[in-house]
């Protein structure tokens, strides 16, 4: 049976993730920070495991990462969703603002993936896919450090994927537009009409939406897509 690991599995597009894996027939596992409660509503209706754990922190990823896999047995499957967003004048990032958004969006995935791969290129099978952002591949205003490590992703899994590729292990990249979920909470109802507005698809997006992408590309069928960085963002910043 197919295994698939969830990093920020708690909640909004994670959370999506989680049904739509285990909906599918993989055991799946995920990994949460705080929202305990949540992760565990999560867990008893999906059969998934869910595991705490913060990513910034290298030695709590790779424990966790190691816990997962002890649990599923093998990962086939790696998505790096978890994530931070704030938006600040750049003048105003502050040196631990600044470590949070790095450590989280783009360290966290740097933990996992090292933590995942011996196994996966030893098993001669393995999808890492990244969970990126429209905003690393245009840049954001007001949100830099937020671009800068989402950048940061793409560049990852573009290097990596060509590391990685003769051992039968494929790294994409899914960067979402502007999705439906607790991230956008520091957003007014006028600001989310707006995007809706500027989204050429006249919506913003589910996190069903996402996952349905994250799962079609960790598909056995998927193997020949690697080093990608796909939009899904109803045409918004193209
Ligand atoms: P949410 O804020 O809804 O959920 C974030 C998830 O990340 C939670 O499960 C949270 O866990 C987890 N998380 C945060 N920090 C840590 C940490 N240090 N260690 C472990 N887990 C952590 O975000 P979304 O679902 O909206 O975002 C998911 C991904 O999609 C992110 O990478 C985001 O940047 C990206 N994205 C989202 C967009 C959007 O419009 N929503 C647009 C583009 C990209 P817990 O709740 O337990 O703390």
């Amino acid at each position: 049976m197919l295994t698939a690991l969830i990093t920020g599995g708690s909640r909004g597009i994670g959370a999506a993730t989680v049904r739509a894996f285990a909906s599918a027939g993989y055991r799946t596992a995920f990994f949460y920070r705080s929202s305990e409660s949540a992760a565990q509503t999560l867990a008893a209706e999906t059969g998934a495991y869910a595991i705490q754990c913060d990513i910034r922190d290298s030695a709590s990823a790779s424990a966790a990462c190691k816990q997962a896999s002890r649990l599923l047995g093998h990962i086939d499957v790696l998505v790096n969703n978890a994530g931070i967003a704030q938006q600040k004048l750049f003048t105003d990032i502050t040196d631990d603002d600044w470590h949070a958004m790095l450590d989280t969006n783009l360290s966290g995935a740097f933990y996992t993936s090292r933590a995942v791969l011996p196994d996966m290129i030893s098993r001669r099978y393995g999808r890492i896919i990244n969970v990126g952002s429209i905003w690393g591949q245009v840049g954001a205003s007001c949100e830099v450090h937020y671009s800068v490590a989402k950048a940061g992703l793409i560049g990852l899994t573009k290097a990596l994927a060509k590391e990685v590729a003769p051992s039968g292990v494929t790294v994409n990249c899914i960067c979402p537009g502007v999705i439906e979920t607790d991230m956008l909470s520091c957003f007014t109802p006028d600001d989310l009409s707006a995007l809706a507005q500027e989204t050429p698809a006249g919506r913003l997006g589910t996190p069903e939406e996402i996952a349905h992408s994250i799962l079609w590309l960790a598909d056995p069928k998927s193997g020949f897509m690697t080093a990608q960085i796909i939009g899904v963002n109803g045409g918004f910043g193209e």
